[in-house]
């Protein structure tokens, strides 16, 4: 059979999705409807108030034919936290893994073999409509499910040209955590100005010269046997993708360091011949080519350690290497 992969990522979706409201103070029973839709009052808190957060996860077919969600449990608990976070309902665990196991079953046919995979996006959103409601959290929402077959979110191989950006945040401080479509919003900006000022791919927010992340992925440093990224704290989005490339480094013998590190430090480090990758679920982990510091473009002098981890965490994800930490689970 073959699976085709759309050639804009994220723009075909499964034709259903699972959906749970939260009504009466009480999450109710899972429903299914069409994805291609959704009804909301024109005054639902999270078109006018921003009570909005999303996920991003992954459905991968396995060369024996096993199709696999990779660490749904820690997108739950990611969600969760930023429901808390935005003062919407937080959704039950058990309900919510369901929902997602479940689409994947429905969707089996569509997840595409290797290197692509099946996105899904589940997507929290109040829907009280009252426009009253500038200053008070939502009482009820809808957590809908989203399922994408997507191949390579940036082509393997191609230029990651980043611009460190050190005057303008990525969001306020104290949502840095929140996975949110505000602080995409919040980001853009900066974003489309170093796509037509330098030709950029991504920014790299450095506010004060404190090297945080990307718009939509973390960021960390190859200096020989070391890595080097921020620790987690408030002011940026706690990856899960980050995480695996941490835990499967030290398998392969790296020294990880999370600590704070400046622009300076970094600018030194890749003169020298660091590397320098970018970690998000819909990147995967890409390899940073040149970087843009103070106008100046600075390349990025190999690939090659960034790509060795890349292939040890896609090498789980299809099955190719033993799964030591735990994280596939068997959807069918
Ligand atoms: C989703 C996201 C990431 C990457 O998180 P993963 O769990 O690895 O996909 C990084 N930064 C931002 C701002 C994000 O929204």
């Amino acid at each position: 059979m073959s699976r085709p992969v759309p050639a804009v990522f994220g723009s075909v979706f499964h034709s259903e999705m699972p959906v749970l409201a939260y009504e009466n103070g009480a999450w109710q029973p899972l429903r299914w409807q069409s994805a291609h839709d959704l009804t909301l009052p024109a005054g639902a808190h999270a078109l006018h108030y921003g009570s909005e957060c999303f996920e991003g996860l992954k459905a991968f077919r396995q060369q024996n034919g096993n199709i696999v969600l990779f660490r749904p449990t820690a997108n739950i608990a990611r969600m969760q936290q930023s429901a808390k976070l935005l003062h919407l309902p937080v959704p039950e665990t058990d309900a919510y893994l369901n929902a997602l196991v479940e689409l994947v079953k429905r969707a089996a046919d569509e997840v595409p073999d290797a290197p692509a995979a099946l996105y899904l996006r589940p997507t929290l959103i109040g829907t009280d409509p009252v426009i009253g409601k500038a200053g008070t959290p939502t009482e009820t929402a809808l957590l809908y499910i989203l399922a994408s077959p997507v191949g390579d979110y940036f082509k393997v191989g191609s230029p990651m040209k980043i611009l460190v950006e050190t005057e303008n945040m990525r969001c306020a401080p104290h949502m840095g955590r929140v996975k949110c479509g505000g602080n995409y919003a919040s980001a853009l900006p900066w974003v489309l100005k170093a796509k037509e000022e330098y030709g950029a791919n991504q920014v790299l927010f450095c506010p004060g010269g404190d090297v945080q992340e990307t718009g939509a992925s973390n960021f960390a440093l190859i200096n020989g046997n070391e890595i080097i990224t921020k620790p987690l704290t408030d002011e940026f989005l706690h990856g899960v993708t980050r995480d695996s490339v941490l835990t499967v480094a030290k398998d392969l013998g790296y020294q990880v360091n999370e600590r704070n590190f400046t622009v300076a430090e970094m600018k030194a480090a890749v003169k020298n011949g660091a590397e320098a990758i970018l970690t998000g679920t819909a990147a995967v982990i890409s390899p940073v080519t040149s970087f843009v510091i103070d106008g100046q473009e600075i390349a990025v002098r190999s690939t090659e350690r960034g790509e060795a981890i890349r292939k040890a965490v896609t090498d789980i994800q299809y099955g190719i290497a033993e799964d030591k930490h735990g994280w596939l689970v068997k959807v069918c």
